[in-house]
């Protein structure tokens, strides 16, 4: 493996760790204090939201998406067919 090749593997692997960190850290102050939650999230516009899919990632396979249209991250309106830079996969 090249050296820049290493490096850049280590950097999405960061990258990954820190989004899913914030992804656990944001459900947890969900769960926590509900009656804050809407104050709490985050604006779409810091997330880069946007509401068409990025590649196969979308809102309705992230786990943070909420039926039939929220977030527990993002505020506001959010589409099952969205994507913000957030996307967590959802698993199960
Ligand atoms: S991808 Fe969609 S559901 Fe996932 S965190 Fe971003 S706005 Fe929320």
């Amino acid at each position: 493996m090249a050296r820049t090749s290493r490096i850049q593997w280590r950097a999405l692997s960061r990258r990954t760790v820190v989004i899913r960190s914030l992804a656990c850290a944001a459900g947890a102050a969900a769960s926590l204090a509900p009656v804050n939650e809407a104050s709490a999230k985050m604006a779409q516009k810091a997330v880069e939201y946007q509401d068409t899919p990025k590649g196969d990632q979308q809102c309705s396979n992230c786990s943070l998406f909420q039926e039939p249209n929220a977030c527990t991250l993002v505020d506001g309106e959010i589409s099952p067919a969205g994507w913000c830079k957030f996307w967590v996969k959802k698993t199960g």
